[in-house]
C-alpha cells in the first residue's frame, strides 16, 4: 500500500468512527467530512472543517497545534497503526483491545485476554471468574472458621 492509499484508509477509518460516534450521541447532527489535504511536508487531515491531524512524510500522525502547524507532543503513531487507535473521539485514543487484563495467563506470564468482564473492567471474564470464586472460598473459609467449623 502506497502513502497516498494508506492516508486515504486514515480518513475512511476517522469517517467510520466518526460517523458510528453522531449515529450513537449526536443523531441530530450531520456526520463531520474528513478531508485530507496534500501539502509539501505534511498532509492535514481535517475533521468537520477544523484541522486534526497532520501526517509526515513517513507516515507519523501527529495533533495540530494551530491549522497547519503540527502539534510535536501530541503523537497517534503512524499510518501503519490506525487500526490500534478509536478515532470516533476529539482525538485518537488507543483502544481498550491493546491494554491487557490483569490477571495471570491460563499456563504462566501474563494473561493476554482483552480486560472487561461483567463485574471489572481491569480482568477480563476467566480471571475475574477464577479470582471471584478464590475470594468466595476464602470467605466462606473464614465464616467457617467464625462459626467455630461446621
Ligand atoms: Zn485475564
Amino acid at each position: 500500500m502506497n502513502y497516498q492509499d494508506k492516508l486515504q484508509k486514515f480518513a475512511d477509518l476517522i469517517k467510520r468512527d466518526q460517523a458510528q460516534r453522531f449515529a450513537k450521541d449526536y443523531p441530530n447532527l450531520d456526520q463531520p467530512e474528513v478531508i485530507i489535504i496534500r501539502g509539501n511536508k505534511y498532509a492535514k487531515v481535517d475533521v468537520g472543517g477544523s484541522g486534526a491531524y497532520m501526517v509526515d512524510s513517513e507516515g507519523k500522525i501527529f495533533g495540530v497545534k494551530a491549522y497547519g502547524v503540527i502539534h510535536k507532543r501530541y503523537r497517534y503513531g503512524t499510518l501503519d497503526t490506525i487500526d490500534r487507535l478509536y478515532w470516533g473521539g476529539y482525538v485518537g485514543v488507543l483502544k481498550p483491545l491493546h491494554i491487557k487484563c490483569i490477571g495471570f495467563g491460563n499456563y504462566e506470564g501474563k494473561c493476554q485476554n482483552p480486560p472487561g468482564s461483567s463485574h471489572s473492567k481491569l480482568w477480563c471474564q476467566r480471571c475475574d471468574d477464577i479470582r471471584r470464586g478464590h475470594i468466595t472460598k476464602q470467605l466462606l473459609a473464614a465464616l467457617t472458621k467464625a462459626k467455630g467449623g461446621l
